[in-house]
């Protein structure tokens, strides 16, 4: 089920220059490109951040639609159908519009794993900024080290970045649905307070977009997992999960009768609101529900602004970054 607003808001964005999203988010339009940013983020004059959307770099897609054949994607992962220079172009032009030319990049090799990273000191290589260079198996880095811009892909998965405004350290998060059950999210912050001292209740949280409950259907064993894990789990799924996931012993019923007479009957499916479950993980990490901003838009739904795997099969990716400025007031 694709949601009712699909084109509904598409002219609100076309051309966006400095506009509201609204919840803490804004699009900002920077060297060709536009940067969706959470407000609070933006107001910290030592934090460089953002989330990339999909056009604006020199990529193109063999699309099958046409308007897709000219357009030039914004695509910052190494994906099989892209050039890697053309990659590494596009990372230029991020780094740009970010303001951030002088920092390193600090991309990882995702595994959909709970693997968080301290990056900083000895191993980073500030002479090839975009460069995948020796890149590390993970899915959350965090830092305390200015010049480094931890980014995360993404193309469904959620983002979250991260930033203690006290004892000024920052993370970088790519959280699909094996990384949330894994807690990836609270993990992050539990590195956090073990190397830099962080407390929870000042770290701002930024939940990126990602693939909405409008969009993300999963199959019983995934309901069935989390049920297991998290006592909460049943507000993160719509309401077919109390049947799947509900009752001590699951019961085929509800399913069987929605079948057809005639017809196979369907895997049980339900949706997932990874989102909410974020948000759900980070207040119990111990962060104030109030510094958690989610950005509410779903990458399926908006494939004028993202890449979507699950909608488009070959696609980009998205970068969503998070560094410090080198200052000399840092407190
Ligand atoms: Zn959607």
């Amino acid at each position: 089920m694709k949601s009712r607003d699909r084109n509904g808001d598409k002219a609100k964005f076309a051309g966006a220059g400095d506009e509201t999203v609204g919840n803490g988010w804004r699009f900002r339009r920077s060297g060709g490109l536009t940067i969706l940013e959470c407000v609070p983020l933006a107001r910290l004059d030592w934090i460089v951040h953002g989330f990339s959307t999909r056009g604006g770099g020199i990529s193109s897609l063999l699309a099958s639609r046409e308007e897709e054949k000219s357009a030039r994607l914004l695509n910052l992962g190494f994906t099989d159908w892209d050039a890697r220079k053309n990659v590494m172009e596009n990372r230029v032009r991020w780094l740009k519009a970010l303001n951030a030319e002088d920092f390193t990049l600090r991309p990882l090799r995702q595994v959909h794993s709970d693997a968080i990273e301290l990056v900083g000191g000895a191993d980073s290589s500030p002479s090839r900024p975009v460069s995948p260079g020796s890149v590390r198996s993970g899915d959350g880095m965090i830092s305390n080290q200015p010049g480094l811009l931890l980014s995360v892909q993404t193309a469904d998965c959620l983002p979250i970045l991260l930033v203690d405004s006290k004892q000024r350290s920052i993370a970088a998060i790519h959280a699909g649905w094996r990384g949330t059950l894994q807690r990836i999210a609270m993990k992050a912050v539990g590195k956090m307070r073990m190397e830099f001292g962080t407390r929870p209740e000042n770290v701002v949280a930024a939940v990126g977009p990602g693939i909405g409950p409008c969009c993300y259907e999963v199959g019983y064993e995934v309901a069935r997992e989390f049920d297991s894990q998290f006592a909460d789990a049943a507000l993160w799924f719509d309401e077919k999960f109390e049947r799947l996931a509900g009752d001590e012993e699951p019961n085929p019923l509800p399913w069987l009768t929605m079948a057809p007479p005639g017809h196979p009957l369907p895997p049980p499916r339900t949706s997932l609101n990874l989102a909410a479950a974020n948000r759900s993980i980070l207040i119990r990490a111990g962060l104030r529900a109030q510094y958690i901003f989610l950005c509410g838009l779903c990458t399926s739904c908006r494939g004028d602004l993202f890449f979507s795997y699950r909608n488009e099969k070959t696609t980009g990716r998205l970068l969503n970054s998070v560094g410090m400025r080198p200052t000399s007031s840092s407190s």
